[in-house]
C-alpha cells in the first residue's frame, strides 16, 4: 500500500510536471531534410535552380556554406546523420581501410561503403555500429517519430545506421537496393502501399545514367531523372500520407543522387576541362533535383503540412572537373591500355609511392593479386596495398577522387611516415598534407587534429591524409570552373570531388519553416556538421555523445536568433622539402571551426583569395 501511494504520487508528479513542459515548449516541428548531392552553391540561380532558390530567399540562404573534408558523401552523410565530424564517425572517405577482409566487397580490406551490405559488414566488425554515435534519425525514431530515408545507396543507409538491423519496427529505408539483392527489407504493409500507389517494390536503375564511359567514349547524356521519379513518388504518394495519417511529428531524409551522378558521369566534356561539369547534362541534374525538391514541397503544401515542417536544403559537398595532368608522376609516364597517353591513371598515388619506397604493389580490389605496373597495369579500384605481404601491408593507399587516405598499419610507421610525406612532396598534384598528430610533427604537414579528423572514431585512422591539387580553368567566378586531380576511373573532364579547394567545400545551403527567419541571409560559417546539431535542437531530441568533435547550432537562423561573433584565420606548417607548407584557411565561431580550404599556395582554389 505504502508502495502504491508512493508510485502514485510519483505518477502525479510526472503527469504535472509533464503537462508544464508541454506548455512551456509545444510539440516539435516535422523536419525534411533534402540533400542534393553535389550541389555547388553557386550553382543556384533563380535560372538553373529556381524551387531551391525561392526557398533560400523566402527562408535562410547560408552564403557561408561548407561541405567538410574530405569533401566526400559517406563522410559528409556521417556528420548530417550525427552532428559529428568525421574524427568522430570514423568515415574517413566514401572507401576507406577497414582492417578486415569485407565480405560484401569481395574481401576487399579497402570497401567502397555506398553499399547496404557492406555498411552491414562493417557495422558487424565494428560492435553493430561503426559511427559509434546515434544518429538522428533514430533518435527521433526512438522518441516515437515517423522516420524515413528515401535516395541515394549508402548516404541513405547511413541515416539508420545505429539502428540494429533486424528490429522489427525499423526506420524505413528506400534506395537503389530496394527490392533488390543485398538490399534493406521493406515490411509488407509498406510494400502493400507503394504497390497501391502503383509503386514496383523494386526501385529502378540508373539507366543510361549510371553510363561513365571510358577513355574513348563519352559518358551519358541523361540526368537520373527516372529513377529519382520513383524516390520521389514513394514519398509524396505513400510516405507523406502516412506520416499525416499516423498523427505523429516526423522526420524524413531525401537525398537526390543528382547532380552529383550525373556530373560525375556526364559525357558533354571527354578529354577536355571546358566545359566539364558545366555542360547542358550537369545543368540538366540540377534541374531534375529542383524539381524533385519542387515536388516535395507542393506534396507537404497539399496534404497541409507545410506550416509544421521545416525543410532543410543541402549538400554534402561542391564539385570540380577532372583534371588528369602531371609533369613529376613516373605512373603518367607508363602506357596503359585505358588511359589517354601521358594522363594519370586510376591508382597513381599507389603506383608512385611503390616506386619511391620501392615496395611491392597488390591490388586488394582483386584479390590481392600483384600490379605489374611496369607492364601497362595499375590497380582496378584505384586503391593498393604495399609491402612484401598484402596480407600484412605496410602501407595501404584509399583511393577516392579529389583526395586519397594512406594508411600505415604496420610496427614501421613512424619511420616509414616522413619517407611518405617526402615522396609526396616531390610530385606536382599534391596540395597539402595532413598527418596522423601521434607520428611527429612532419615538416610540410598539419596535423590531422587540426582539421577535426582525429576523434573517438572505431576505424582505423589514417596516417596520412593527400589532398590534390587544383586550378581554375578561367571564368568569372573560380569555384564554379574549378579543375582538380582526381585519383579515379573516371576520365579528364568528367566530374568530381573530395579535394580541399573551396570549389569542393562550397555546398547549397538553405532552410526554410517554422522554426527558421524569413528572408534572412546567414553569412556567418555554417557547415553540415551543424545540420545534424541543428535539427536535433529543432526536434527536442534526447542525444548523448560519445566523441567530443561536435557542430554548433544555428541559432542565428532562427527568429530571435543573434549573429554569432566569426573570426578568420590561417594556420600554416614548417617548411618541408621543395619549401613546401600545408597552409589552413578557416573561420571559427567559438570553439567551432569551419574549413573553407586547404593546400600549398598557389595549388587550391580559393586557399590565396581573401
Ligand atoms: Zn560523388
Amino acid at each position: 500500500m505504502k508502495f502504491a501511494l508512493r508510485s502514485m504520487l510519483a505518477a502525479l508528479a510526472l503527469a504535472s510536471s509533464a503537462s508544464l513542459a508541454l506548455a512551456a515548449e509545444p510539440a516539435p516541428h516535422n523536419v525534411v531534410l533534402f540533400v542534393a548531392d553535389g550541389l555547388r552553391a553557386l550553382a543556384v540561380t533563380r535560372e538553373t535552380a529556381p524551387a531551391m532558390a525561392a526557398l533560400g530567399s523566402a527562408g535562410v540562404w547560408f552564403k557561408n556554406s561548407h561541405s567538410l573534408f574530405p569533401t566526400f558523401t559517406m563522410p559528409n552523410g556521417s556528420a548530417l546523420a550525427t552532428g559529428h565530424y568525421f574524427g568522430d564517425t570514423g568515415v574517413f572517405g566514401n572507401t576507406i581501410y577497414t582492417g578486415f577482409p569485407v565480405p560484401a566487397a569481395a574481401q576487399s580490406v579497402t570497401p567502397f561503403l555506398e553499399s547496404d551490405a557492406v555498411l552491414g559488414d562493417v557495422d558487424e566488425h565494428f560492435a553493430g555500429n561503426f559511427l559509434d554515435e546515434e544518429t538522428l534519425l533514430a533518435a527521433a525514431h526512438r522518441a516515437g517519430f515517423s522516420s524515413a530515408a528515401v535516395g541515394k545507396l549508402g548516404p541513405v543507409a547511413i541515416q539508420a545506421e545505429s539502428e540494429p538491423r533486424n528490429s522489427a519496427e525499423r526506420i524505413i529505408v528506400i534506395d537503389d537496393q530496394t527490392g533488390r539483392k543485398g538490399g534493406m527489407p521493406l515490411d509488407a504493409a509498406l510494400l502493400a502501399e507503394l504497390q497501391a500507389a502503383g509503386l514496383s517494390g523494386e526501385a529502378p536503375t540508373r539507366g543510361d545514367n549510371g553510363k561513365a564511359g571510358n577513355a574513348q567514349t563519352p559518358g551519358t547524356a541523361t540526368a537520373n531523372v527516372e529513377q529519382q521519379r520513383y524516390f520521389v513518388a514513394a514519398v509524396t504518394k505513400v510516405l507523406l500520407p502516412r506520416f499525416k495519417a499516423a498523427g505523429k511529428p516526423f522526420v524524413l531524409v531525401f537525398w537526390s543522387r543528382d547532380p552529383d551522378g550525373t556530373q560525375h558521369n556526364q559525357g558533354d566534356s571527354l578529354g577536355k576541362l571546358v566545359p566539364g561539369i558545366n555542360g547542358p547534362t550537369s545543368l540538366a541534374a540540377i534541374r531534375n533535383a529542383d524539381a524533385n525538391l519542387a515536388a516535395i514541397m507542393a506534396a507537404l503544401q497539399a496534404l497541409g503540412l507545410d506550416r509544421t515542417t521545416d525543410v532543410v536544403v543541402t549538400a554534402d559537398h561542391g564539385f570540380s572537373t577532372i583534371s588528369k595532368q602531371s609533369r613529376t608522376s613516373p605512373a603518367a609516364k607508363l602506357a596503359y591500355a585505358d588511359v589517354t597517353p601521358g594522363q594519370l591513371p586510376p591508382g597513381f598515388v599507389a603506383i608512385d609511392l611503390a616506386q619511391a619506397l620501392e615496395l611491392p604493389l597488390f591490388d586488394p580490389d582483386a584479390k590481392n593479386a600483384a600490379v605489374d605496373y611496369a607492364s601497362g597495369k595499375h590497380p582496378s579500384r584505384a586503391n593498393g596495398l604495399l609491402g612484401a605481404d598484402p596480407g600484412a601491408p605496410e602501407l595501404v593507399v584509399a583511393a577516392n577522387g579529389g583526395s586519397d587516405l594512406v594508411y600505415l598499419p604496420a610496427a614501421n610507421a613512424r619511420e616509414l611516415a616522413p619517407r611518405v610525406v617526402d615522396a609526396l612532396l616531390a610530385q606536382d598534384y599534391v596540395s597539402g598534407l595532413f598527418v596522423d598528430d601521434s607520428l611527429g610533427d612532419i615538416p610540410g604537414t598539419l596535423p590531422l587534429s587540426a582539421i577535426n579528423l582525429k576523434g573517438s572514431a572505431l576505424t582505423p585512422l589514417p596516417a596520412i591524409v593527400v589532398n590534390f591539387r587544383s586550378q581554375a580553368t578561367g571564368c568569372k567566378t573560380p569555384v564554379l570552373c574549378t579543375a582538380a586531380v582526381a585519383d579515379t576511373g573516371l576520365q579528364q573532364g568528367q566530374g568530381m570531388h573530395g579535394s580541399f579547394s573551396r570549389a569542393d567545400t562550397y555546398n547549397f545551403m538553405a532552410a526554410t519553416g517554422p522554426d527558421f527567419r524569413r528572408r534572412f541571409i546567414d553569412r556567418a560559417p555554417a557547415s553540415n556538421v551543424d545540420i545534424g546539431m541543428t535539427l536535433a535542437a529543432i526536434l527536442q531530441l534526447d542525444v548523448a555523445p560519445k566523441g567530443k568533435l561536435v557542430g554548433r547550432v544555428l541559432r542565428e537562423a532562427m527568429p530571435g536568433g543573434k549573429r554569432p561573433k566569426v573570426v578568420a584565420k590561417t594556420r600554416v606548417s614548417a617548411a618541408g622539402s621543395h619549401g613546401l607548407r600545408t597552409k589552413l584557411k578557416y573561420q571559427a565561431v567559438g570553439a567551432t571551426k569551419y574549413f573553407d580550404a586547404a593546400g600549398f599556395a598557389g595549388r587550391s582554389v580559393g586557399l590565396d583569395a581573401k
